[in-house]
């Protein structure tokens, strides 16, 4: 192993609030390996502030809001996850036979999430799944569900319809251009009143959207609660619970859960893609909920 610390960062605007760090130091502490994670504040262009730390020695960096769209048009390279995602929030760099520097871009959030349902034994088999949001994490958590592909549909609720019809279009295309074959598990868009007339039912609820950061609750009736088995935030607090959680709670749901397990799951990817060594997500998950309580 060498002794010299592999340089990592995670880029943004804000990134002062990042915990990228923090994990990716325990991560690394866990198997004795030395990096040096920084945290870069994006003020400009994405790629001269990825060039320069690259030229400085960098070997990977994660990649956080704004720039993964940037990031995703600076790769010279990217995974199929990314492309479905159309943003990246991992670059891996190294040279090729000629010595020129490459970028591998991937998207590991949508696994982060996936990976997390599973780890909470999700019932996403037959489901009905109801996406809230059709920002950027829903970009990336979309392709990871249709790659399973196990549940009965999707339907994306949006405060802006029509940027949830986009990600279906979008998500369509990516599979009839890269993976034709796939049977896409069907897919539907919807305003907040469709969902106040309708009679759907959903088992799963995730929450892509970014009103908990404000303690507010999207505009969906009780009835889809009372219906649904298990509850997603994507968003994260130190205690595990956020008020889309406590609201699920509150009506019924009996599993609900924050996104911290999605947060410690795409970093452990991240991180497997730079040392090709899997991270244990549990530690890491009971280590970062000590750091946050002790911030709060
Ligand atoms: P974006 O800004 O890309 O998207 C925000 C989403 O929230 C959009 O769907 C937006 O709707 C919706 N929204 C915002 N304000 C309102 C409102 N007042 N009423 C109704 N809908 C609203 O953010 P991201 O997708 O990047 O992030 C979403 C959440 O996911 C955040 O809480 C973030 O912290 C969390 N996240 C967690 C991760 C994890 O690893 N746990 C990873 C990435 C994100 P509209 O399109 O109409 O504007």
């Amino acid at each position: 192993m060498s002794h010299s610390p592999a340089l990592l960062a995670v880029f943004g605007n804000p990134v002062e609030h990042s915990l990228s760090p923090l994990i990716h130091d325990f991560f690394a502490k866990q198997e004795g390996r030395a990096i040096k994670y920084e945290k870069r504040l994006v003020e400009g262009d994405f790629a001269t502030c990825a060039r320069k730390f690259f030229a400085e020695g960098g070997i990977g960096c994660n990649v956080t809001v704004p720039c993964k769209i940037e990031a995703f048009n600076f790769v010279t390279g990217k995974s199929k996850r990314a492309i479905a995602a159309q943003a990246v929030n991992t670059i891996v760099s190294s040279c090729d036979s000629a010595g020129e520097r490459t970028y591998w871009g991937d998207n590991t959030d949508g696994f982060g999430l996936f990976n997390d349902l599973l780890r909470l034994y999700c019932p996403l088999k037959g489901s009905r799944i109801l996406i809230i949001g059709a920002g950027g994490a829903a970009r990336g958590i979309l392709p990871a569900l249709q790659n399973d592909g196990s549940m009965q549909s999707i339907t994306i609720v949006n405060r802006t319809t029509a940027k949830a019809q986009e990600l279906i279009a979008s998500m369509q295309e990516f599979y009839a251009q890269n993976l034709p074959e796939k049977q896409l598990c069907p897919m539907s868009a919807c305003s907040f009143a469709d969902l106040q007339d309708s009679k759907l039912r959903f088992e799963v609820l995730i929450n892509a959207t970014s009103l908990s950061m404000s303690k507010s609750l999207p505009d969906l009736k009780d009835d889809y609660y009372r219906h649904a088995r298990f509850a997603y935030d994507l968003f994260y607090t130190p205690e595990g619970k956020t008020v889309f959680t406590e609201q699920a709670k509150s009506l019924g749901v009996s599993e609900s859960f924050d996104g911290l397990g999605m947060l410690v799951g795409q970093a452990a990817l991240a991180y497997e893609q730079w040392f090709n060594s899997r991270p244990d997500i549990n530690s890491t998950l009971e280590y970062m909920r000590k750091v946050l309580a002790a911030r709060a």
